[in-house]
């Protein structure tokens, strides 16, 4: 069967189905290709189901330490089936969500493995895509534009084959029925981060392994510093610059271990399990880019500002070209192409305006330049640290460690980044990430009135902070 369409929509993930409703939006005959599950990783295995079991683990911790605010609660216990089907159902719900979006928007979605083809009798131009159907039943669909949105898997350590049981990645980690006592999470970038924090509220023994000097490397060092301060002192074992020798891995029953090299010592170490964490792989190869010119540098697919690859007819968004590898991007990314395809002018991508959020206790959340990123590009900075501890709010929550740094350029005032670490900070970058789309000056977002007491006071204080003007509260 062949059926034309004016986009076509390689993968349902967020980047995926995201472009699909805009496309449907814009007037476009619409069709999206999934082979597994709609919502991709954010739904099903990444964003979302780890915030769920997050959310838990920190009520769980709270629980515990109820007697800070006056409760005494006896008898705590977790119930993890119950933690983990918590987990589906709000998984469950949104899938609804996005079934239903498709319908709305009268967007055709077809259930199986989507490969792009080359010229043929369909097409004389590349982008067909041949869908291989649960039954064996091959579909050709032929678009006017094709939106490449495959996105990305675990990647894995050569020689640290994950095996589902002992060895894990973050995809079996969220298929687990039962907590281990320990793990070994090998990786302190975002993913192993989280993970070391939720399942060290969980009460499991965390020991973390990070090969670069410290850990969300990628973050400002003030902020990676504090983050591994505060995770020490709630009980993870943390090792940075520490070397994994994949090769001494050793798989008991009920236990794995290997040796690393630490501060020029070798060091065996032992858990129930290990989860590797180690980033994430664009899945590029078998969708067929073989038969187009779209080019892949780096395992990435390259494309324009415009998310255009080599072919201009053929889009790419999400996971897939690499990046920052996050969901709000990928999401925007697929409303530039399609905006782009359509004739319209999109509002274009910069990385600088994307906020980056990690959910471990406490959050972590920034946007724009790190100090060292910024001093690398020549600026010459100012800088502003204000803490929680000053902060009524925080107080209350009972959650006052961490603070605001906020970086600007001393001599032109535009604001670089603002680097945040500390109770709900996820919950108000965005404040920071409006004013650097609108190229606001920390004074002007130091005038913002921030309703008091609240915890989003602490940016508006931090940004004053910046010239000396800060109340202090
Ligand atoms: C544990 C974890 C936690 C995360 N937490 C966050 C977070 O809190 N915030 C955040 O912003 N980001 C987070 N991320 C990252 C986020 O999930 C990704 O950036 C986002 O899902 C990328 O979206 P995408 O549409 O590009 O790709 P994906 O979501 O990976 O979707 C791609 C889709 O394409 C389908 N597909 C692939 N190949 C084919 C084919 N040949 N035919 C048909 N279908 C195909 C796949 O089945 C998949 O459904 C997290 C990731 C993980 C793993």
């Amino acid at each position: 069967m062949t059926q034309t369409y004016d986009v076509i929509v390689l993968g349902g993930g967020i980047g995926g189905y995201t472009a699909a409703i805009r496309a449907a939006q814009l007037g476009k005959k619409t069709a999206i290709v999934e082979q597994d599950k709609l919502g991709g990783t954010c739904l099903h295995k990444g964003c979302i189901p780890s915030k769920a079991l997050l959310r838990s683990a920190e009520v769980y911790a709270l629980m515990k330490e109820s007697d800070r605010f006056g409760i005494e609660a006896s008898g705590v216990q977790l119930d993890f089936a119950k933690v983990m089907s918590r987990k589906t159902a709000i998984v469950e719900q949104l899938h609804g969500g996005v079934q239903y979006l498709m319908k709305k928007n009268k967007i055709d979605v077809f259930q199986g493995r989507g490969r792009v083809i080359g010229p043929s009798i369909f097409s004389p131009r590349s982008g067909t895509v041949s869908v291989e159907q649960e039954d064996g039943e091959i579909l050709t669909l032929v678009p006017e534009k094709l939106i490449i949105a495959t996105g990305s898997r675990p990647r894995s350590l050569p020689g640290l084959a994950t095996d589902g049981t002992t060895v894990l990645n973050s995809d079996d980690a969220l298929r687990l029925e039962q907590l281990p006592e320990s793990i070994l999470i090998i990786g302190g970038g975002v993913i192993g981060v989280e993970w070391a924090s939720m399942l060290s509220d969980f009460g499991v023994a965390v020991t973390i392994v990070e090969y670069a000097p410290r850990l969300v490397p990628s973050e400002d060092e003030d902020i990676s510093r504090e983050l591994e301060r505060l995770l020490k002192k709630r009980g993870v074992t943390v090792k940075t610059g520490a070397k994994v020798l994949a090769d001494t891995l050793q798989k008991g029953e009920t236990s794995v271990s290997l040796t690393v090299e630490h501060k020029d010592q070798q060091v065996v170490l032992t858990a129930e399990k290990a989860l590797v964490c180690v980033g994430r792989q664009a899945n590029v190869d078998g969708i067929g880019l073989e038969n187009t010119d779209v080019k892949v540098e780096n395992g990435v697919i390259r494309v324009n500002e415009m998310m255009q690859t080599a072919e201009s007819h053929i889009y790419a968004v999400g996971d897939c070209i690499g990046g920052l590898q996050l969901a709000h991007a990928a999401a925007h990314e697929g409303i530039v192409a399609v905006e782009h395809l359509a004739g319209h002018k999109p509002h274009l991508y910069s990385p600088h305006q994307v906020p980056r959020c990690v959910y471990s206790r406490p959050e972590l959340a920034s946007v724009g330049l790190t100090e060292q990123q910024a001093k690398e590009r020549g600026h010459q900075i100012k800088t502003s640290k204000v803490h929680f501890k000053a902060l009524g709010k925080a107080l209350v929550y009972g959650e006052s460690d961490g603070f605001v740094k906020v970086i600007a350029d001393k001599e032109t005032n535009d604001l670089l980044g603002v680097h945040m670490i500390g109770v709900h900070v996820t919950d108000y970058i965005s404040e920071a990430a409006l004013a650097q789309l609108l190229e606001a000056t920390p004074w002007e977002v130091g005038q913002t009135i921030h309703p008091h007491p609240t915890l989003s006071e602490i940016l508006g204080e931090a940004m004053l902070a910046v010239d000396g003007r800060a109340i202090g509260i």
